[in-house]
């Protein structure tokens, strides 16, 4: 066990590298245990047909899952993770949509068994740093929420002898974090779309992305990781999703890439105050 121990907590095989792949990278680089919890394998989506070919001998429902747990594997090789831990659920899917009424998605498990695995996985692995996404989960993702107040509950657990004794001895970790962007970046772009007569509530590949109300959770950062050495890993591990990348890998502007050298995230705990930090390490302060 390295003396640095940092684990993210995300729902779907990509959350990682589209979120904060470069912060990963750099503290894998140097030297501290990366663990990454994924509760799915990120089964809800279109695909190009031809992509799912080698996993016909997999029952229909499966194929996609199969070719996004490979496309997470090849990532976490990139990455340099340490674990990749996977909670078994399934992706339940945009609101509203017909897999959110599978009992096996994620969303429909019992939240006391969730936050079992987590706390089993949080005493084994020991991280001194947790990361997960915020209350509305980046873009109001009901999986994303939802590992959200999974990891929280987690997160207080994990230290508390009285819970969960099963689950192996007590670990309290020192700090959590909320993966977070920054919004005025997005209310920007909203702005843009409304001059360009598009519509900002109904964005995205598939049309179920509403800027505006990602743009109204706003939560402030704490922290911000440069992330300039390691952005090239990022975009590496990044393009091993290929099924969830619409005509090949994203080109950005300068000015755009100039935003992502930079990783946002909102230290929650210890934080009561919401105090406004300037944070540079998310092992700031970590003893031990
Ligand atoms: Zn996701």
């Amino acid at each position: 066990m390295k003396d640095k121990r940092l684990l993210f907590a995300f729902p779907h095989p990509d959350d990682e590298s589209f979120g904060p792949g470069g912060t990963i990278a750099k503290y894998a680089r140097e030297g501290a245990d990366v663990h990454y919890v994924c509760a799915t394998r990120g089964e809800v989506g279109t695909v190009d047909p031809e992509m799912l070919k080698p996993y016909e001998h997999l029952p229909a429902d499966q194929r996609l899952g199969a070719l996004r747990g490979q496309e997470l594997r090849n990532a976490a090789d990139i990455l340099g993770l340490t674990g990749l831990h996977y909670l078994g659920y399934r992706d339940s899917g945009m609101p509203g949509t017909e897999p959110n009424r599978d009992p096996r998605a994620f969303i429909n498990a019992d939240p006391d068994r969730v936050t079992g695995q987590l706390v089993k996985i949080f005493r084994s692995v020991q991280p001194q740093v947790v990361v997960t996404f915020d209350p509305f989960g980046g873009y109001g993702h009901p999986d994303h929420i939802f590992i959200h107040q999974r990891a929280t509950e987690a997160f207080h657990a994990a230290g508390d002898p009285a819970r969960y004794p099963e689950a192996g001895a007590p670990y309290q970790p020192q700090k959590l974090y909320w993966a977070v962007f920054p919004k005025s970046l997005i209310k920007f772009f909203v702005l843009l779309l409304r001059v360009t007569r598009r519509d900002a509530t109904k964005f995205g590949r598939n049309g179920d992305i509403d800027l505006k109300e990602i743009a109204a959770h706003d939560y402030p950062s704490t922290t911000h990781v440069n992330i300039r050495p390691y952005y090239a890993i990022k975009q590496e591990a990044s393009s091993c999703h290929t099924s969830q990348l619409s005509g090949g890998p994203a080109r950005f502007g300068k000015i755009q890439k100039w935003f992502m050298m930079t990783e946002h995230f909102r230290l929650v705990e210890p934080n009561a105050g919401g105090q406004r930090l300037n944070e540079r390490d998310l092992f700031q302060g970590v003893t031990g």
